[in-house]
């Protein structure tokens, strides 16, 4: 019987022990918390985005490599899963899948209910903080200097996101330890930080539109939904969305701009019309039957225009600037609110070193990786969690192999 440990009780961590004992091994979780699971509660506003039932290799940022995976633990086998450990899921808009319940203590509470079911030993309050393979296989040094043995060890401490959940990077370090390479790290799927003196203003705004990254001058990557200025900067599922692309460049020191639509209905051609059908108003009142209250008194500032100013007094040119920023106004993005507020890590074990298809270490055979540890990360929306059932799945079941 090969004797495997997990190092890490997450989502994936979770998942990798009851695929390693329903096959036959023994099996030990080591978790640094007094219990498991701790940041799948904190997932979909506290309902856990369990699963999207649309989610594709090409929703995550090596889709090769999710393939291999998804095309043996995939979305439906995820149901499947959860289903038959007695969670009725409820799909909503966009695939999203969450726990009928409407609660992520749901998931957490029928994942321990089966590890205790299956007599997995968890080993609570213990932090791994290296490891090395001999001959036998693999020992592991915790915060105390104690040492566990396995033959077969899988990496499932997730990421640097949520630090206080107890992901805080120490897997990187032990996957260092055993030979492997981490790409580079940075936070995504997170809140953006804009430079722009109106921030204190727009802080609190939030309406329905489309947003657009700029590098180079150029357009690349757009989304729609609910956009939602604060005090820092800009948020909302959008702005999630964007992030990835916004913080790679960033972390090269590349400038990126947010380009938001403030009237997402109109074409700029048919704002110009409309501020010219309304030529007898002035051009306040114009602009609060168009966009959010809050927002008027920025975008009069932005085109250098008084209140009260009829809309007949402007030149043409003034008028083409006001629909130019109604349709189009940047804003320089200047960071994010990092790892504490992310919801995942880009960046990881580098995937060229892991096999697809049984998800074992090409550096260090009876090792294997599952979760967010590894360089890979999907969109908002149960993407990342479907990415930590699947490799956790077949993480656990190739290591009793
Ligand atoms: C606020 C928030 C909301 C999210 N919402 C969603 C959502 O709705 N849908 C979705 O798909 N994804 C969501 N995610 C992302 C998702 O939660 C993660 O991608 C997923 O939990 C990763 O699973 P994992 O097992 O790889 O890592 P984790 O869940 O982070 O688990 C790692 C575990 O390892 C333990 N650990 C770490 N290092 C050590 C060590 N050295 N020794 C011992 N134990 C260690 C940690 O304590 C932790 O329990 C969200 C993330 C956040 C932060």
């Amino acid at each position: 019987m090969k004797k495997v440990i997990i190092i890490g009780g997450g989502a994936s961590g979770l998942i990798a022990a009851i695929a390693a004992k329903r096959h036959g091994a023994d099996v030990t979780i080591i978790e640094r918390n007094i219990k498991l699971g701790k940041k799948i509660l904190a997932t979909g506003n506290g309902r856990c985005n369990f699963t999207n039932v649309d989610a594709e290799p090409i929703h995550y940022n090596n889709p090769t490599f999710v393939k291999s995976v998804f095309e043996q633990f995939s979305p439906q086998d995820t149901l499947l899963f959860f289903k038959s450990l007695g969670i009725t899921p409820k799909i909503e808009d966009l695939g999203k899948t969450y726990p009928l319940s409407e609660q992520a203590s749901s998931i957490t509470d029928v994942l321990i209910y089966e590890v205790k079911r299956l007599g997995i030993e968890v080993v609570y309050e213990t932090v791994i903080l290296s490891a090395h393979k001999d001959s036998k296989g693999f020992v592991l040094y915790d915060q105390k200097g104690e040492s566990f043995y396995c033959d077969r060890l899988i990496i499932s401490t997730g990421g640097l996101a949520l630090p206080q959940s107890g992901s805080d990077g120490t897997g990187y370090q032990i996957a260092k330890d055993l030979g492997h390479e981490i790409t580079k790290l940075f936070p995504a799927l997170v809140k953006l930080k804009l430079d722009s003196p109106y921030l204190k203003q727009l802080d609190g705004v939030k309406f329905p539109g489309f947003v657009t990254l700029i590098h180079n001058q150029t357009p690349i990557q757009t989304e729609f939904g609910d956009i939602l200025f604060t005090k820092y900067g800009i948020s909302g599922p959008t702005i999630l969305q964007l992030s990835r692309k916004a913080n790679a460049l960033l972390s090269n020191h590349e400038s990126v701009f947010i380009d938001v639509k403030l009237v997402s209905e109109l074409s700029v051609d048919q704002i110009y019309d409309r501020l010219l059908e309304l030529k007898n108003l002035p051009v306040e009142l114009a602009l609060l039957g168009l966009i959010n209250r809050k927002i008027v008194a920025v975008v009069l500032k932005e085109a250098h225009l008084m209140a009260d100013v009829r809309i007949d007094q402007l030149k043409p040119n003034q008028i083409k600037l006001l629909a130019n920023i109604l349709s189009s106004m940047k804003f320089k993005v200047t960071g994010s609110k990092g790892y504490e507020e992310a919801q995942v890590t880009a960046g990881g074990v580098n995937c060229d070193e892991i096999n697809p298809v049984t998800l074992e270490s090409l550096k260090a055979k009876g090792l294997y990786f599952s979760g967010e540890v590894m360089d890979i990360d999907g969109l908002c929306g149960g993407y990342n969690l479907q990415w930590a059932w699947s490799s956790g799945y077949i993480a656990g079941l190739y290591a009793t192999k």
